[in-house]
């Protein structure tokens, strides 16, 4: 089992750490020396070089209080700047700032291993790392074939870079979409040395537009981009997918989310609710686009990836450009989401993090809610995020707590992510995994 570093495991040493802060051990009464400082903490489970820096800064910062004391207090903070577990009780399904989609990797062996990345085992010459998750993404997703490289970004950057060749890239100015992180379409199609040719109107864009717009311009594709983020309500008109086909140029839909069945076959009770209109892959592919374009850590409930989904031919052109090589993934990521790929295959969605939290009913909820605090219970509303689906709401449940204690709750150990709202701490257990209940728990007793 490979996971982040995690803050619950580690041991405290607390009585070598109350003689070093009381008595020094150095011969005389002189302060003790940095090295001494640095491994009074050690228990903070740093490496020693950072122990170091934690303890020198104490030293600078003297001022008569006591270095050791000081020096944990700089060395916690370091601490805390790493990568670490955390508890996300926000709500937010896909929370950018804590990676998107939660994931498990789990690893057969606890010994270290190499794996087939590149090897093809029938006959044991080179293969391609494209050859696994890519091929099993492609059949869930209804494709000819599949492309794996390291974000939806990227994704988009290649295709377009592989198939517009410096030409004319079509799309309708209602599209020209800004994804959080600095994506920006026009940048991106720019930075693919292909040009951006606006069609119709920030409202309305009509198939018509997009014939004259190819009549009169050297178009080498048109590019559908879902509205991710936002929604252009009123007076409005979008060209569907279907209406898009058959104007002689590849039509490519990046459809951001991820979502790769809009019938959720993996699911029991078939789609929620909250997911209409959502586009998914398959279906985006049915009707008519050549490629598809998505993210591994939203909808799809993986790492961190981008996908290229489609035509084999059009997937091929992407797989042999020379910036293939410069965006292609890892063998953690290929492995993870072979991992989710296969639980789609097997409609197994209880396996896939993202889907067990987003289809939690509130009842469960309720019940986790009232064991920690029948008083502080409450319904919540959680929302998809990650850029997705803006403005939906998941009825949800969780706990109230009078203040703001948003900052104490994320000085924990393991953190615990919550927010605040006109002076009211909202926990929402949709997002947390019931085994860490007893976390909230322990910290909500501490408060009341
Ligand atoms: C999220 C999103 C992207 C960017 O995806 P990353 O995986 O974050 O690079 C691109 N296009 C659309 C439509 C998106 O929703």
């Amino acid at each position: 089992m490979l996971r982040l570093r995690n803050l619950r495991s580690r041991k405290i040493v607390s009585f070598q750490i109350n003689k070093m802060s009381k008595k020094p051990s150095t011969p005389s009464n002189r302060p003790p020396s940095i090295d001494q400082i640095a491994r009074a903490i050690s228990d903070l489970d740093l490496p020693h070089p950072l122990l170091v820096d934690a303890a020198r800064e104490a030293v600078n910062n003297a001022n008569g209080n006591d270095v050791v004391e000081e020096a944990r207090k700089i060395g916690e903070i370091i601490s805390r700047t790493l990568l670490t577990d955390v508890i996300n009780a926000t709500g937010v399904l896909l929370h950018t700032n804590m990676g998107r989609s939660p994931i498990k990797i789990e690893s057969q062996n606890q010994n270290f291993r190499f794996s087939n990345l590149e090897l093809d085992l029938e006959t044991g010459e080179r293969g391609s790392r494209q050859d696994r998750s890519s091929k099993l993404i492609a059949r869930a997703c209804g494709a000819e074939s599949a492309l794996v490289v390291n974000n939806c970004a990227s994704a988009v950057l290649l295709v377009i870079a592989a198939l517009a060749e410096e030409r004319g890239v079509a799309i309708s100015r209602s599209e020209l979409v800004e994804i959080g992180g600095g994506f920006r379409i026009p940048e991106i199609i720019e930075q693919s040395g292909a040009h951006l040719i606006e069609v119709g109107t920030t409202n309305r864009t009509r198939r018509k537009d997009f014939e004259k717009a190819i009549t009169k311009n050297d178009v080498s594709l048109v590019l559908k981009v879902h509205q991710s983020n936002y929604r252009i309500v009123g007076f409005t008109e979008t060209t569907e997918i279907s209406e898009m086909t058959g104007l002689g140029v590849p039509l490519v839909a990046d459809i951001g989310s991820g979502l790769i069945d809009s019938a959720c076959p993996w699911l029991e009770n078939g789609p929620p609710k909250w997911l209409i209109d959502e586009p998914a892959a398959k279906q985006s592919l049915e009707s008519g686009a050549e490629i598809v374009t998505f993210s591994g850590d939203k909808l799809f409930g993986g790492p961190q990836a981008g996908i290229i989904a489609g035509k084999a031919e059009l997937v091929e052109l992407c797989a042999k450009h020379p910036m293939a090589r410069v965006v292609r993934p890892g063998s953690l990521t290929l492995s993870a989401l072979q991992d989710v790929t296969i639980s789609y295959l097997e409609r197994r969605a209880s396996s896939i993090p993202f889907w067990k939290m987003a289809t939690s009913t509130v009842d469960e909820l309720k019940i986790r809610a009232n064991k920690i605090s029948k008083k502080c219970a409450t319904e919540t509303s959680a929302t998809p995020g990650g850029g997705t689906l803006p403005g939906v709401e998941i009825p949800s449940a969780g706990l109230k707590l009078t203040g703001d204690h948003v900052e104490f709750f994320r000085q924990q150990n393991p953190p615990i992510i919550c927010r605040v709202d006109n002076d009211q701490t909202f926990i929402d257990l949709m997002t947390v995994h019931p085994s860490d209940d007893v976390f909230i728990d322990n910290a909500v007793k501490k408060i009341q």
